[in-house]
């Protein structure tokens, strides 16, 4: 069994983000590719800004992904104890102590470095304190703060390597000696995280960069408590074309995994797309067909060091999110086996309430037929129920530009009509027999094809665009289109009143 053990490690306050999503895919593809196990821990002590609803979306993000953890999801705040009692151990053992000084004091501290313009650190007034000291002042219910002793003798800086920047290393002078356990007990997020990982037995810490500041001062937590300090690999943080770092105040819902669910991608095609933001296995491959492709590709050491861009411009009509997105989820749409691509459509259309039973058995083949016929232009499951209501139901919409073509001309009124006659008459009603039809009456309207054949595509499936018109008509059938041609008909007759 491997030893390989990684983590994510959100902080609910807010939606599954796409770089948080990255994070845990990135996780979960080492974890895979290394028979080894993922932990799920919501980091949840900040109480002020975690929420409940926070910790579900993420949990559901991470679930519509298809990223289950083998281990969790738990609470941090499960674990608050034994983060005090290991901080209070940390201060009899004489490798963190307690800070008296009140916040004005140190503001004044502060307020004359930055007089002097210089950075604020720690002077390490309290640091000579004796425990015995301490403990008195504690028990007399004098406030502190916890702060870690860094130890610097015979060390001038804190190091270590990174798997993806390299060799990281902070000169101790640049360090104080920082606050571990807050005024009110409660540990920070470096104590905090440091004895959850260590505990969760973690051996590879995969994170976003902006985690970097905080890692010289985790590694300093691990050797003050003589543990074992994980690996590191810190993913460089994704931007925005203007290199502004994306987020939900910037950028909106695009930023949010649920924005994906709800236009309709494709979760594996969507953990596709987030896999090329900051990795890629060194060749011009985009596409990955299965999970079981992308694992075999995954490694960390080819996570990229540079930032990577998330092409989204806010305010594109033509575009919803960054194009490469679209095209990524629209190549696995068209080329999967439509009986897979059968759950996903049949759910998009049930929540729509335009799932008729009658698809699962006795019209199956009629449904994988047509999806399989439509999805050639389509990008996203949206498609289906927009350019391809008509598909479904009957009640769809007509687009503007279709509209136009069904009242490009009046003749098509009585074209519509005739032709809607003559399809009830044929014998049969097939992609051929459609055509014949079609081109006999122009021919005895002494109208041209392309005006009947657009105007018929226009009325029957409200687009001006899609596949062959008689590959359609013959997979609408003969009652649809009867009724549609009809219904068209006096569309053109309403702008000629
Ligand atoms: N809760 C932290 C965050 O969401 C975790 C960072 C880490 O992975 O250590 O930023």
């Amino acid at each position: 069994m491997s030893d390989i053990r990684v983590r994510f490690a959100p902080s609910p306050t807010g939606f599954l983000h796409i770089g948080g999503a990255r994070t845990a895919l990135y996780n979960w593809l080492f974890a895979r590719k290394n028979g080894g196990k993922l932990v799920l821990r919501i980091e949840d002590t900040d109480t002020e800004r975690s929420t409940d609803e926070s910790s579900k979306a993420i949990i559901e993000g991470l679930d519509w992904m298809g990223i289950h953890p083998d281990v969790g999801p738990y609470n941090q705040s499960e674990y608050l104890e034994e983060h005090k009692a290991r901080a209070e151990q940390m201060v009899q053992s004489g490798v963190a102590y307690r800070c008296f000084c009140t916040k004005e004091e140190l503001a004044a501290k502060r307020e004359e470095a930055q007089g002097r313009k210089d950075t604020y650190m720690y002077d390490g007034k309290c640091a000579s304190i004796s425990l015995d000291e301490s403990n008195k002042r504690a028990q007399n219910g004098e406030p502190f703060v916890v702060r870690l002793r860094v130890n610097r003798e015979g060390k001038e800086s804190v190091s270590f390597d990174d798997l993806v920047f390299g060799h990281i290393e902070v000169a101790l002078v640049d360090i104080d000696d920082f606050v571990i356990v807050r005024t009110n007990g409660v540990p920070l997020y470096n104590l905090a995280n440091v004895i959850d990982d260590h505990r969760d037995r973690i051996s590879h810490i995969i994170r976003g960069a902006d985690g970097l500041t905080n890692t010289p001062k985790q590694v300093l937590i691990y050797e003050a408590l003589g543990w074992e300090v994980p690996l590191f690999a810190h993913m460089a943080l994704t931007l925005d074309p203007s290199k502004a770092k994306i987020s939900k105040r910037r950028h909106g819902e695009v930023v949010a995994v649920e924005f994906y669910r709800k236009h309709g991608f494709l979760p594996w095609a969507f953990c596709n797309f987030l896999a090329l933001l900051g990795w890629s296995a060194g060749d011009d491959r985009e596409i990955y067909e299965t999970p079981e492709d992308l694992i075999e590709a995954f490694c960390i050491e080819r996570i990229s060091k540079s930032n990577s861009i998330f092409n989204y411009r806010k305010g594109d009509p033509k575009f919803i999110t960054d194009p490469k997105a679209l095209v990524i989820n629209g190549a696995h749409l068209r080329s999967m086996p439509v009986e897979s691509l059968f759950p996903h459509v049949k759910k998009w259309l049930e929540e729509r309430d335009l799932w008729n039973p009658r698809w699962d058995h006795e019209e199956k083949e009629w449904f994988l037929n047509t999806v399989d016929l439509i999805r050639e232009r389509y990008h996203i499951l949206e498609d289906f129920t927009e350019q391809g209501a008509a598909y479904f139901t009957d009640d769809y919409p007509i687009t503007q530009k279709a509209m136009k073509r069904i009242q490009k001309d009046p003749v098509l009124e009585k074209g519509f009509n005739l032709l809607a006659e003559r399809y009830e008459k044929l014998e049969e009603f097939n992609l051929e027999t459609t055509e014949q039809e079609l081109r006999a009456l122009c021919d005895d309207m002494d109208i041209k094809p392309g005006l009947l054949i657009n105007g018929v595509r226009s009325a029957v499936t409200g687009q001006i665009k899609g596949p062959g018109l008689f590959q359609i008509l013959e997979t609408l059938g003969r009652t649809s289109v009867v009724r549609r041609l009809r219904a068209g008909s006096k569309l053109v007759g309403g702008e000629n009143e």
